[in-house]
């Protein structure tokens, strides 16, 4: 039996509510802050694969998931003009389907709601002022003055994590050198399954949201000059998709008009050097090891740790021995990901950029051995 009663989660984001959902169920009592005053997460989709349905399973969510999303198999790859490469991602199992598309609005939704259900208190607009972390104890000062005290904080504050500045270290996230583009569409009569096309100068990805509902993915190299100004958005947008002489490309590429609904990012990554944990708090997610897009795992990571830590506070009688146990669990696997994203990123750059690639790089052998070991229990 545990000796951790009572938690605090700060940030309710994917993983964030995950833990809290998952400690909550294991009977321990959790709390979490979140810094914004509202929710509002942007109107595209994540990719899951198979072991990010496991894991919302293992806290009974994976089957609202897929029931609200979008299950689809295989990704069909292809060069820019249309050729077959061929497939990506497992084979569906018994349980699951090779992959599940669905906005990142219903998912949190979906989080929120279990949350809700179980009577966990979302304290919005805040965050922390001040953290005493003792052997014994986590003593917190909130940013409305009022305080607390936590037998654990968890840190699921997100690339920019402001726990980990004042616990751990004092990283900022490391600009790959790529950016993404996305935008929400009806879904288009063509998309029966997950699409990848590799062009010479971006990489396009067509993806299920829900029965009516898709987004575009496209990654492209826009080197140190990343910026874009809003009324270039569009038009930018369009030069990277008129690459793609296919239907599906040239029907979607019309419907890019607002400015407003182009999602658009640089990639950053990120990893704490050192332990996620010291005394009371443990950090997990993006805070810890943030990964480029390239495997669509960030989330399902996220989701992961909370599973592990969740199960490892539950079996362990002390946090001393607990927290060890979880990182044990959680950081090879996610170096993985962290790692092989990464390199692949690396190779698109140069790709992107006309350089030849290294020798012996081979990205479907990079893919195949990175997913093929997050089919692994966790
Ligand atoms: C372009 C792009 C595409 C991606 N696609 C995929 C994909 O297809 N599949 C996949 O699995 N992953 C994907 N990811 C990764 C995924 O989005 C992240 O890994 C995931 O959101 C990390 O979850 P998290 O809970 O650690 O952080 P977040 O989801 O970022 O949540 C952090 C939360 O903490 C809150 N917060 C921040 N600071 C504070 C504070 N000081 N106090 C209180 N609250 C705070 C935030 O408001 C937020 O609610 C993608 C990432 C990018 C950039």
């Amino acid at each position: 039996m545990s000796s951790v009663k009572k938690v605090l989660v700060i940030g309710a984001g994917i993983g964030g509510q995950s833990a809290a959902i998952g400690l909550k169920k294991a009977g321990i009592e959790v709390e979490i802050v979140e810094i914004h005053e509202a929710f509002n997460v942007y109107g595209v989709g994540i990719i899951q694969q198979q072991n990010a349905l496991r894991a919302l399973d293992m806290i009974g969510i994976g089957g609202e998931t897929m029931r609200r999303g979008s299950p689809y198999g295989q990704v069909k790859m292809f060069t820019a003009g249309g050729h077959f490469i061929g497939p990506a991602g497992a084979p569906p199992n018994e349980k699951y389907p090779s992959h599940n598309g669905i906005s990142r609005r219903v998912l949190h939704d979906i989080m929120f709601e279990e949350c809700t259900k179980l009577g966990i208190p979302i304290r919005m607009g805040l965050t922390v002022e001040a953290i005493d972390n003792k052997p014994d104890c986590v003593d917190v000062t909130f940013t409305d003055g009022t305080s607390g005290s936590y037998d654990l904080l968890i840190a699921s504050d997100g690339i920019n994590s402001k726990v980990r500045g004042m616990i751990f270290e004092e990283i900022s996230p490391r600009y790959v050198g790529l950016s993404v583009w996305r935008y929400p569409f009806k879904r288009h009569e063509d998309l029966d399954t997950g699409y990848i096309y590799y062009g010479r100068k971006s990489k396009a990805g067509f993806v299920p949201m829900s029965a009516d509902t898709m987004y575009m993915f496209l990654v492209s190299a826009e080197g140190e000059d990343w910026r874009v100004p809003e009324d270039q958005m569009v038009s930018k947008l369009k030069e990277y998709m008129a690459e793609y002489p296919i239907k599906m490309a040239r029907d979607l590429m019309e419907q890019v008009t607002d400015a407003k609904l182009v999602n658009y990012r640089p990639l950053d990554a990120l990893r704490i050097s050192g332990e996620w944990y010291k005394n009371r708090v443990v950090i997990i997610g993006d805070g810890a090891h943030a990964t480029i897009p390239q495997l669509g795992s960030g989330a399902a990571l996220a989701i992961e740790d909370a599973v592990v830590l969740a199960d490892e506070l539950q079996k362990n009688n002390t946090v001393e021995e607990a927290l060890p146990a979880f990182m044990k669990r959680r950081y090879d696997r996610c170096m993985a990901v962290v790692n092989a994203s990464e390199t692949l990123g690396e190779w698109e750059l140069l790709e992107f950029q006309g350089k030849p690639l290294p020798e012996g790089a081979n990205i479907g052998a990079l893919v195949g051995r990175t997913m093929g070991g997050l089919a692994a229990p966790i």
